[in-house]
């Protein structure tokens, strides 16, 4: 059987666009207006292939992506492939299937890596017009040299070399005659710069190892300031748009951009870094708990990274409504967890499909209802205020399957569900009374006795006699069973890192993170949704069959968000 339970795919981008107003939209606005760039508007986003892509990154991208769309310019994709130790096809792979999955669509796709010769000569240049010279003592006395915010630093003591000398030593390093750390190529600009990163940053270092796209083919690697600024000005880039933590490397940006002689160079623009509570986004936090088996990968649902996300069963929607919501801030502030989740619902909210699933099954046995009946109820899929319909079949027999939950033997004074002697309503069925438990050696209740009337079909009674709770329920004799994956935040703190001395993030991790509900009751209905479908389950939260371990016969389903934050009635208690 099948009926209309897919949300469509997605839709056409963006919503509401000329709403969207910050500080960056009104500088691009500017410069349009102005014709400053004398070219359209032209923006990346550059990863660095060394990890999957986070949330965080997922701002960036809606960010660059976004401003290219509206000001009808363009975005190109670049891969930040300079550093040849951590960097993988494989994440390249991942990062094209994730900003795609997000909506978006690169004009261009670039690697710096691919500009290695052109920085090369760039460095050659420079070297000639006594901008650079090669330095050869090791890394960490240059880094001492370099002083304080209060003290300048100290001239290198091969400061002064020739153009010549350090040509040949140059070329000597690009030829593969150095080992590692033997020198290093330094731009030479101001020992007493009040910017740090001026003082004679470093521009290229010697490297013997496999480039995932070069091979061994390059000994010499550009440092991340070097290679970035350029690779924005040779792809014609007018608006480059980083973290704040990069505020201070705008001034090497720019002089390295000058040096190099490009008109109308990019501008570098810097905004707040997301930061979520009970997460941590960076990638080298992420690796670990991969590495280390915190999570099951990459695509552990509990990820803040998009591969998680989406096997989580959160639509791209509902991370671009986040990302709009959120904005664009020029200082760094944490984002709350439950705008993530708020934007996650109001998205599914729209457009998937109710139905009932039972987590935790206790039996109901309906007493005077006939042993061999089954009646057939026509539920509606699309319940509330949604512009969709569709009904599927619900089987109702005698015995059924309710939350054990629902079922309390001393009921507190506000428990409106199901306690001896109380009436309540089965969703779509009839309303049943409880007359009584059945109780195995242990004392445990096995099974909940009741009494139907068989004159409220559908729910309401005829003589208009009020009930106030209503229950989900799964015919026994039809269920699925199925494996609920119940997750919650991977961090029982606010902010991870806030730990006792001498511990790390990884002691935040909350262990309960993943509650595994095996034996869970579906109804009938779900037994043809292919992976990756999208449910409410009624009651309790929306989620998703997962779309790698769910199979007909044993079907998955990953707990996408709860109904309600569950967190914060816990707090209202
Ligand atoms: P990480 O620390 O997670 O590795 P990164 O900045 O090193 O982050 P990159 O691959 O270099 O990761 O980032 C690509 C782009 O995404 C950069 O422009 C970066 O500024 C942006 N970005 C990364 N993290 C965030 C975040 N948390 N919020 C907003 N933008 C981000
Ligand atoms: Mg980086």
């Amino acid at each position: 059987m099948t009926h209309p339970v897919q949300p469509p795919p997605g839709e056409a981008l963006p919503r509401d666009i000329a709403a969207r107003k910050d500080f960056i939209r009104e500088k691009v606005s500017a410069d349009v207006a102005s014709g400053r760039f004398g070219r359209p508007v032209h923006t990346r986003f550059p990863p660095e292939p060394n990890g999957f892509l986070h949330i965080g990154h997922a701002k960036s991208i809606c960010l660059n992506f976004g401003i290219a769309r509206e000001f009808a310019g363009r975005c190109n994709l670049r891969f930040d492939d300079t550093n040849p130790a951590t960097e993988d096809l494989r994440y390249v792979d991942a990062i094209r299937e994730d900003v795609r999955w997000l909506g978006f669509a690169w004009d261009e796709e670039r690697f710096a890596s691919d500009y290695f010769e052109r920085l090369y000569e760039i460095a050659e240049a420079m070297v000639r017009e006594g901008k650079a010279y090669v330095d050869s003592d090791r890394e960490e006395r240059i880094r001492a040299a370099r002083g304080t915010v209060i003290e300048p630093g100290t001239p290198s003591p091969f400061r002064d070399r020739t153009a010549g000398e350090n040509l040949e030593l140059l070329r000597r390093m690009r030829a593969g005659e150095f080992p590692d750390g033997a020198h290093v190529l330094r731009a030479r600009i101001d020992m007493a710069h009040p910017n740090m990163l001026m003082r004679d940053p470093l521009l290229l270092r010697i490297r013997h190892a496999e480039h995932y796209r070069r091979g061994a083919e390059w000994c010499v690697y550009p440092l991340y300031d070097f290679a970035h600024g350029l690779s924005d000005a040779f792809e014609g880039i007018t608006h480059s748009l980083c973290t704040l933590e990069f505020k201070d490397n705008r001034d090497l940006y720019d002089w390295l951009v000058h040096e190099a002689g490009f008109a109308r160079p990019p501008e570098q623009t810097e905004f707040a870094r997301l930061e979520l509570d009970y997460t941590v986004l960076s990638k080298r936090k992420l690796l670990r708990l991969v590495n280390e088996g915190h999570v099951a990968g990459w695509d552990d649902p509990r990820m803040p990274t998009i591969a998680g996300l989406r096997r989580r069963g959160v639509t791209p929607e509902a991370i671009r409504a986040f990302a709009d919501t959120i904005g664009v801030a020029r200082s760094d502030a944490r984002i709350e967890l439950a705008t993530l989740e708020h934007a996650v619902r109001d998205d599914l909210n729209m457009r998937v499909p109710r139905v009932m699933v039972v987590a935790r099954p206790l039996k109901l046995v309906i007493t005077n209802y006939p042993e061999e009946r089954v009646e057939t109820l026509d539920a509606p899929l699309y319940p509330h205020d949604v512009p969709l319909t569709g009904s599927r079949p619900v089987p109702f027999s005698r015995e059924l399957w309710i939350e054990r939950d629902d079922f309390l033997e001393q009921p507190p004074k506000k428990f409106f569900r199901l306690s001896q002697g109380r009436e309540v309503r089965l969703r779509y069925g009839y309303l049943v009374t409880c007359t009584g438990v059945v109780k195995d050696a242990a004392g445990e209740i096995v099974e909940v006795h009741a009494t139907y009337d068989p004159a409220t079909r559908g729910g309401d009674a005829p003589d208009g006699r009020r009930v106030q709770g209503t229950i989900h329920w799964v015919s026994a004799r039809h269920a699925l069973d199925c494996e609920l994956r119940l997750y919650d935040r991977l961090f029982a703190r606010a902010d991870p890192d806030d730990v006792p001395e001498g511990q790390d993030f990884v002691a935040a991790l909350n262990p309960n993170s993943l509650v595994t509900a095996r034996g869970a009751k579906a109804e009938p209905s779900v037994a043809a949704a292919p992976p990756g479908s999208r449910y409410q389950f009624e009651r309790t939260g929306y989620f998703m069959s997962d779309p790698i371990d769910s199979r007909p016969d044993a079907l998955v389903f990953n707990r996408t968000v709860a109904l309600r934050d569950s967190w914060a009635r816990l707090k209202d208690r």
